[in-house]
């Protein structure tokens, strides 16, 4: 037999397990037998030979392998056959014994475990990397999203202290408990300050490069960033929810060019709006929308801020023509150039305008600006009840007359204006329609010979026009005093709480009417004031902590009753954290749900001032709003 005719075994030797037709068939106990070489004794033969014919085993050529023992005297390929078929059988021994040992000893199953389990993680990690398949619907619903992947814990923050110091300096980087505080809250916001929501660090930036470097910094280590501008907005919407860092652009405060025969101006986001008016009136300019004192351009499109010019001259929306950002990942983009008017492409500016900072950081603003009015004026007119304010001011939008701004201050608030002692005139505590004038001088008497008849048709009470220029000064102050004499009525412990909603015009007395009902039957002091011209008012309310829940209801009643009279949760303070739920009951959970995917597309980590305008995490069940 030749011993290429021996088929392949274990380890690629040839095995007896098919031995060919021409080789004896031996068991295989016989051939172990053999390959020790062992010589086995008559008895132990016998008793071989009797149990394998039991099994009806063949009977083993004896002669040869007896022989074998003693002398071999077989042919060489019978034993070279035997030589080959003892070595399989001894590697599959040792392998057989291998296996044992593998079964029966733990210590030697550790390796493979460990194994096993670190090709695993490392087929995650790299499963992890690589991308999921993006959603193919068009909306991202509450319930599918994922808690940010922020880092703001302390060792990372400290890292990045070092990356800002490299981009800002030292100098420029504030960790004072006081600044740190002054950065996470007011006392005129809604939401009261939280001592354990405090940013690491507020860093101040001068200019859009070294914003754009930060928030690689930011993007890169997954730490949280909220931007700050003047700070008085009002919904806690610069709260920072989820730690990480302030970004303060107080040193961005330049009015960078100003194109007077285009009327428009370029400047940085901490230019306040009364200074910009300031250098503007030097030219007989003027920038209309006028929010609280102290507010600033960045935080005035993060709001999407008005005032009480926007019944003649729109809000913020209609006053911005580009913006350059700063994305969340630092990528640097401007939305347009300077037209008055532009079709190319998507309108990025209006979608920036009212984001609070969600989308992008405002670095830079193109403004429009219009000639200031040659003469403006002012008039004051109170009634005996809030419905017969509020039908004046139909009467008077209905008339078409072109006035600059109408504001409505109830009898509550002309009471705490005069406690508060801010102005030298003492009002009648009534309600109280306040109208400005602008225009041509001819103009301007015109339109208030015009109010004048409406008001009394309406059964205003009395009406008094400014007739020179520090008149109308001390006029209009009593509306501007209006939150701070409400501030200064407040006891020991008490909070303020702002909020706004608008209605359509023809439904604001009813909801006025209303609110105040139900401020009365509450027990709390509250006042009402607002840009009634365009069917927005505010609630001022104070309250102690033991009397939250019941400032809480008001507010939610005011909010709902704007609602279903199809008006909004807000006229121009925004959403911020707090009115955050009411969002799906005025658009639809469908239209929400299409904000939040805006909101993931520009910002996937959700950095950027997280948790403002629309939820990106499911809420604890304290924090929803109650029954609708
Ligand atoms: C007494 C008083 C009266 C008010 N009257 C009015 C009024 O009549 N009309 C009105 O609309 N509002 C009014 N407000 C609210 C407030 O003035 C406005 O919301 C204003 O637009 C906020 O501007 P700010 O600079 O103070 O912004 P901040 O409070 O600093 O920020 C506002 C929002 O914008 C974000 N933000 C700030 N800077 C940037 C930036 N550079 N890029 C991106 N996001 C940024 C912030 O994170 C925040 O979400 C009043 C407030 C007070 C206290």
């Amino acid at each position: 037999m030749s011993l290429r005719a021996v088929p392949r075994g274990p380890l690629g030797l040839r095995s007896s397990c098919t031995a060919p037709r021409s080789a004896p068939a031996f068991p295989r106990r016989n051939i172990a037998q053999s390959s020790r070489r062992s010589k086995p004794t008559n008895t132990t033969n016998k008793a071989q030979d009797k149990a394998a014919s039991a099994n009806g085993e063949r009977k083993k050529p004896k002669d040869y392998l007896d022989k074998g023992s003693e002398r071999d005297e077989r042919p060489f390929h019978f034993q070279m056959w035997d030589s080959v078929t003892a070595r399989v059988q001894r590697e599959r021994e040792r392998q057989d014994r291998m296996v044992t040992k593998m079964i029966s000893n733990p210590r030697r199953r550790v390796g493979p475990l460990v194994l096993t389990i670190l090709s695993g993680i490392t087929g995650y990690y790299f499963g992890q990397l690589i991308p999921d398949d993006p959603p193919t619907t068009s909306t991202t619903k509450l319930e599918d999203t994922n808690p940010p992947p922020h880092d703001a814990s302390r060792p990372t923050l400290e890292a990045a202290w070092v990356d800002f110091r490299d981009i800002v300096g030292q100098d420029n980087i504030s960790m004072t408990r006081a600044e740190l505080e002054a950065h996470s809250g007011s006392s005129w916001s809604s939401h009261p300050s939280n001592p354990e929501q405090i940013p690491f660090c507020v860093v101040k930036p001068a200019s859009t490069e070294e914003v754009s470097a930060i928030m690689k910094v930011c993007h890169e280590r997954r730490i949280p960033v909220t931007p700050y501008s003047g700070g008085t907005s009002l919904e806690g919407h610069f709260a920072p929810t989820r730690g990480g860092i302030c970004i303060d652009f107080s040193r961005m405060d330049k009015i960078l060019k100003l194109h007077a025969d285009d009327l428009d101006v370029v400047v940085q986001p901490a230019v306040g709006w009364e200074h910009l008016n300031e250098v503007l009136a030097q030219q007989n300019l003027f920038f209309p929308p006028d929010p609280g004192p102290g507010a600033q351009i960045g935080g005035m499109v993060g709001t999407g801020c008005s005032g009480t010019n926007a019944y003649r001259y729109g809000t913020m929306k209609d006053w911005v023509l580009s913006l350059t950002v700063v994305l969340a990942d630092g990528t640097i983009i401007k939305t347009r150039q300077r037209p008055r008017k532009s079709s190319a492409g998507y309108d990025l500016t209006r979608m920036f305008i009212g984001s609070e900072g969600t989308l992008g950081l405002i670095t830079e603003a193109t403004l429009k600006v219009t000639v200031k009015p040659q003469t403006t004026s002012v008039a004051v007119c109170a009634f005996k009840s809030v419905r017969d304010a509020a039908n004046c001011v139909f009467k008077v939008v209905g008339a078409g007359v072109p006035i600059a701004a109408i504001e409505i201050l109830d009898d509550v608030q002309m009471a705490c204006i005069n406690d508060a002692g801010t102005t030298s005139k003492r009002w009648e505590e009534a309600p109280t329609l306040f109208f400005k004038f602008a225009g041509t001088p001819s103009s301007v008497t015109e339109q208030v010979a015009q109010v004048q008849k409406l008001a009394s048709k309406s059964g205003s009470q009395s009406f008094e026009f400014a007739k020179s220029e520090q008149e109308k000064e001390e006029l209009w102050s009593a509306r501007k005093e209006a939150l701070w004499s409400v501030m200064a009525k407040s006891k020991e412990g008490e909070h303020v709480w702002t909020t706004d909603v608008a209605v359509p015009i023809s439904r604001l007395a009813d909801i006025i009417e209303e609110t105040k009902e139900n401020i009365k039957k509450s027990g709390l002091t509250g006042s009402i004031v607002g840009h009634v011209g365009d069917g927005n008012f505010h609630s001022v309310l104070l309250y102690n902590p033991s009397q939250k829940s019941i400032a809480e209801r008001v507010v939610h009643r005011m909010v709902k009753r704007a609602i279903e009279m199809e008006g909004t949760a807000t006229g121009e303070h925004g959403i911020g954290l707090v009115k955050r739920d009411y969002l799906p009951h005025e658009l639809g959970e469908e239209t929400v749900d299409a904000m939040r995917r805006l909101k993931l597309a520009f910002d996937p980590l959700c950095l950027l001032n997280c948790d403002k305008v629309v939820r990106v995490q499911m809420p604890g069940k304290r924090e929803r709003v109650g029954e609708w």
